[in-house]
């Protein structure tokens, strides 16, 4: 795991997120221009379609409006064809192209491709844990289904924004004193949840195994699941979550490949209960990537993807057992990553305890987000020689609107 040398100066340095070793998918645009497909390299960006000669795709790729979908349908070997190619253009003693760069400090990010479905899992133990002890007591805390599949639901593709757009807080109907006296005002109990998105490059008809569903995964992006806990706790039984999560879902701006993470990969933590064969491993792959959170630019969470008891291969295994087809472009949410101290915590309910732990920033205190509240998710994958980042995933917190329906 060696720091692969670029023309590019600032790609050499040593703690650049993109360094050559990466080259991660984004969609940019400078002075509102077009949107235009780049490739992060230090701290510029590299306009494929302005070398689109060099690349071993058709131009039409490289100017797709949906942004990288085109590239993903193409299948693994182009893939890998592609990031070559790229690799040999930006590599030391390769002739320079300097005027396909532009600076990252110039441009502005939007989504890197379009999401075509969503769907969220719940597949992190400490999170689950932490969570189920809260609401039904530790003897109850994991269901029993838990520990042999990697339950989830099937979210909205419509919510998930690119890092930097803003929230609005939400309204929904909230639990009343009793069950008979709901009230409707803005979520008081709004949340973040430190995920990984796995984004399905390749589509399928049928059951998978693990191994295909691991070849099929074109590529990683931190994912922020915005929850309003308090919309949620009414709404969540039998049913599981609908709109407490459908106010936004935010994604890092940089699509990293799953080629680029390749180096890191690691085991899940021992099973506790085999799983049935069609869900087991057959090898490493979960990724070792340290994330944290920040609050207005304060640390308040650090832990590691490692942490996660099930695999987006295995997740997305599980996806298909039923027939369930799968599209390019399928977005799966890994599920809340929390560690197992309390510094390890990836959502804001779990930090502050549902409340009753509210916890010190340089802020202020916090239980759950106050409206002008930035907060942010931060990954990087780190080597020896250099590290694979993921580019931050930011959202900032405006007031709930008036309320929409009053008369
Ligand atoms: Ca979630």
């Amino acid at each position: 795991m060696t720091l692969q040398k670029s023309w590019v100066a600032s790609a050499n340095t040593p703690n650049t997120p993109f360094p050559l070793n990466n080259l991660p998918y984004g969609v940019f645009s400078v002075s509102g221009g077009a949107r235009r497909l780049g490739v992060a390299i230090g701290d510029r960006i590299l306009d494929v379609a302005a070398v689109a000669d060099a690349l071993p795709v058709d131009a039409s790729i490289l100017s797709d409006p949906r942004g990288w979908n085109g590239l993903m349908e193409l299948g693994q070997a182009q893939w890998q064809a592609f990031r070559r190619a790229l690799t040999d253009l930006l590599s030391e003693g390769a002739a320079e192209c300097a005027d396909a760069l532009v600076a990252q400090s110039d441009a502005q990010m939007h989504m890197p491709y379009t999401v075509t479905e969503y769907t969220d899992f719940y597949a992190g133990k400490n999170h689950a844990m932490n969570v189920g002890t809260m609401f039904r007591g530790p003897e109850n805390a994991l269901p029993p289904n838990w520990l042999h599949i990697p339950i989830g639901y099937n979210g909205r593709a419509s919510s998930v924004v690119v890092s930097g757009t803003d929230i609005r807080r939400p309204w929904g109907q909230l639990k009343g004193p009793n069950d008979d006296a709901p009230r409707w005002a803005p979520s008081q109990r709004f949340d973040i949840e430190l995920e990984m998105g796995a984004i399905v490059g390749q589509p399928s008809a049928g059951p998978i195994s693990v191994d295909q569903a691991d070849a099929n995964i074109f590529g990683y992006v931190l994912l922020n699941d915005w929850s309003a806990r308090d919309i949620q706790a009414w709404e969540y039984q039998p049913l599981g979550p609908f709109q407490a999560k459908a106010t936004a879902t935010s994604i890092s701006p940089w699509i990293v490949t799953a080629e680029a993470l390749e180096p890191f990969r690691c085991n899940t933590p021992a099973r506790e209960k085999e799983l049935l064969p069609h869900l087991r491993d057959t090898g490493p792959m979960l990724y070792d990537i340290d994330l944290t959170v920040t609050l207005n630019g304060d640390p308040i969470a650090q832990t590691n993807y490692n942490a996660m008891y099930y695999s987006a291969a295995q997740q997305l295994a599980h996806h298909t057992t039923s027939g369930c087809p799968m599209r390019v472009g399928d977005l799966l949410g890994s599920g809340t990553i929390s560690g197992p101290e309390k510094h390890n915590r990836g959502s804001l309910l779990e930090l502050s305890w549902g409340g009753k732990e509210p916890f010190k920033t340089t802020s202020g205190t916090r239980s759950f987000i106050e409206d002008g509240d930035t907060l942010g998710l931060h990954g990087a994958a780190k080597a020896d020689g250099y590290i694979i980042g993921f580019g931050d995933c930011m959202g900032t917190i405006l007031p709930a609107l008036d309320d929409p329906f009053k008369g």
